[in-house]
């Protein structure tokens, strides 16, 4: 391999530049982005850059040190085994990797409507969050809970419209969801469940059943899809993003995919993941540019991440999809509270995955629980006074 190109300028894209040259790499590395910045962290966007705590978030690299070529505003539409192709020229390759990240879902209509994705997306936001602006956050996801608190803080009228029974349903399921419900009556935040935005209109947006929810800014949270139309055509199968193996190889010879985009197999928990979290970024390029370098590795971490709203630190580790939740005490009552999530059968039980609310211990102790695998007694799991590490 004498040329990595790189394509997708974000966090992951840069992190497999880093990781090349950490293994030894000494060939040419081109670094392809469409955005005009270099790379950036996006967590800060919703949290300090909202706040106006910070008007920057490019990550510390030295980018000269590195020996990379970085091509900014550069777009990749198409590729075929050897050659990227994009907006400036096909640019041949004898390795790629595809780090291009997820874009925003937007919704229908001809109204204004702000996405929180980029930096330029988050500064033309914070400008507009001033006091008594009415704005409504569609979703009460993971954005849209941050967003809520940004926009409350900076003093405007704040309502929350979401589609589904609780906050958060949809990436928790609705019984841990309705744990948070109350943080955004506390907060003085609207929220609408079960209330269905089919359109973003001049002044507002329209619901299901047509009521009209007057706004002067409509921020859209409802997800992102992975930014893989480009590869579409290419010996690159695609699903829920780039399909990848257990070591980050797409079905393309000399291809890997990091990061938002990609869907890999995991070993531990057999199953496909796409996951949408900066740990992720930060930690899948190893493996992925070891695999394209030659090397076996395999990627099988135990997913985290983070999200800070209405002043709580909430924190998630595993995955959950087809485990028995367990709360830690009493969530409803208690303001610091853990959930965890168990599989197995009675008396084999192992934690699959846990929630926690500014209980970052119980998130340490839980992470080491699943990455070892060992078995928990649930009966003292559901006790917040017996420390994980002892269930
Ligand atoms: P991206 O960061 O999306 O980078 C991909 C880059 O590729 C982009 O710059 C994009 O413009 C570029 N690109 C796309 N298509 C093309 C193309 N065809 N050609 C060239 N370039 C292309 N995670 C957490 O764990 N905790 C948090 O608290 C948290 N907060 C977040 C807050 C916000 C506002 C956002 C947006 C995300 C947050 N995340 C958080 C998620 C985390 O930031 C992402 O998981 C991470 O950025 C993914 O990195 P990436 O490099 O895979 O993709």
């Amino acid at each position: 391999v004498n040329h990595v190109v790189v394509v997708g300028a974000g966090l992951a894209g840069l992190r497999s530049v880093e990781a090349l040259r950490a293994r030894g790499f000494s060939g040419r590395i081109t670094l392809i982005g469409e955005e005009p910045h270099r790379p950036y962290d996006r967590p800060p966007l919703s949290k300090a850059v909202l706040a106006g705590e910070a008007d920057s978030t490019v990550v510390d690299a030295d980018l000269d040190a590195l020996g990379v070529e970085l091509r900014t505003g550069v777009v990749a539409t198409g590729l075929r085994e050897g050659v990227l192709l994009t907006s400036s020229g096909e640019v041949p390759y004898d390795g790629l990797v595809i780090a291009t990240g997820a874009k925003p879902i937007r919704l229908p209509g001809d109204g204004p409507q702000h996405v929180l994705r980029t930096i330029d997306d988050a500064l033309a936001l914070r400008a507009l969050l001033t006091p008594r602006t009415r704005v409504v956050v569609v979703g009460a996801g993971w954005i849209g809970a941050e967003v809520a608190t940004a926009a409350r803080r900076a003093g405007c009228e704040v309502t929350v419209v979401e589609a589904g029974p609780t906050p958060l349903a949809a990436a928790l399921g609705p019984a841990v969801g309705a744990y948070t419900t109350s943080w955004y009556a506390e907060a003085d935040v609207k929220l609408l469940l079960e209330a269905k935005v089919e359109s973003v209109d001049v002044g507002g947006v329209t619901l299901g059943d047509g009521t009209f929810v007057e706004a002067d800014v409509v921020v859209t949270g409802v997800g992102v899809r992975p930014a893989v139309d480009w590869l579409e055509g290419s010996g690159v199968e695609l699903g829920d993003g780039v399909l990848t193996d257990a070591h980050l190889r797409t079905t393309m010879p000399g291809v890997v995919a990091v990061g938002d985009c990609a869907a890999w197999w995991s070993r531990r928990f057999s199953r496909r993941l796409r996951v949408e979290h900066w740990d992720t970024a930060l930690s899948a390029p190893e493996v992925a540019v070891a695999s394209l370098l030659g090397e076996e590795a395999v990627y099988d971490p135990v997913p985290y991440f983070w999200s800070e709203q209405f002043g709580r630190m909430v924190q998630y580790a595993g995955h959950h999809a087809g485990a028995r939740m367990v709360p830690r005490g009493e969530p409803s009552a208690d303001a610091k509270w853990s959930v965890c999530w168990l599989t197995g059968r009675p008396g084999e039980e192992r934690l699959a995955a846990i929630l926690t609310v500014d209980r970052p211990r119980d998130l340490v102790q839980g992470r080491r629980l699943i990455e070892g695998r060992h078995r928990v007694d649930p009966v003292r799991i559901a006790d917040p006074d017996v420390t994980l590490r002892d269930c």
